[in-house]
């Protein structure tokens, strides 16, 4: 069966989440309104000096089809009403954009439509990744609301740890789309890669006002068990 996949960014973290699940042939839109800039080369591995100026969404596409794959690239800012219009047919999306108003938008769009998500993020020298899936506690069970926490091109990340965080999102990707929930409802962080490569794995119940939960056609108090931390 073929996996249809929407990754919304097409940056440090889209790079080589494109590169795997392109590589384990699911066909990929991707989503980036952003063009490529000098400053991005060092942790946007996937770009050269010769794509300077091109639309990132694009030149992802590209690079995923000469190495065998299928993507389109669609140069747009990710939005709802975006997703309403390409996700009609996406069994799993994947958060790998640089902003915490997105990765809420994107949990919720996933959990309202019953989809199967990953969220990724990394900043400075770590990072974290959620699984999603449709009936257990999400991702705004647990953060609540986007804080005005800086960006990458704020506060800056170091070059590896993009790589990094983005292929711990592609495993997690490729392992709920074949049905793997090792990690369904869970959040993966790392503090900081140059000292720890191990995650703390966070688990957490569902929590009862959670607005996005509200509107998800698969409950996830129906029969989740209340966990905790598992290593924190
Ligand atoms: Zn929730």
């Amino acid at each position: 069966m073929i996996t249809r996949t929407l990754i919304v960014g097409a940056g440090g973290l889209g790079g080589p989440i494109a590169f795997a699940l392109g590589a384990a042939k699911h066909e990929l839109t991707i989503v980036d309104h952003d063009s490529v800039e000098v400053s991005n080369l060092h942790r946007q591995i996937q770009y050269t000096a010769l794509d300077l100026g091109e639309p990132k969404a694009a030149r992802l596409a590209g690079e995923v089809v000469a190495r065998g794959g299928t993507a389109r690239g669609v140069v747009q800012q990710w939005s709802p009403e975006v997703a309403d219009e390409l996700g009609a047919d996406v069994d799993l999306i994947v958060d790998a954009s640089d902003h915490p108003t997105t990765k809420f938008g994107v949990a919720d769009w996933a959990v309202a439509n019953g989809r199967t998500y990953v969220i990724a993020a990394a900043l400075r020298y770590g990072g974290n990744v959620f699984a999603g899936a449709p009936g257990v506690a999400c991702y705004r069970c647990l953060f609540e609301d986007p804080t005005d926490a800086p960006t990458c091109a704020e506060a800056g990340v170091l070059g590896p740890v993009v790589g990094a965080i983005g292929g711990v999102a592609a495993a997690l990707a490729l392992g709920l789309a074949n049905g793997d929930r090792t990690y369904a409802g869970a959040l993966l962080a790392f503090d900081d890669l140059r000292k720890l490569a191990e995650p703390r794995v966070v688990r957490f119940a569902p929590r009862r006002d959670c607005p996005a939960c509200a509107r998800a056609p698969i409950s996830p108090f129906a029969a989740q068990p209340v966990r905790v931390a598992e290593n924190a």
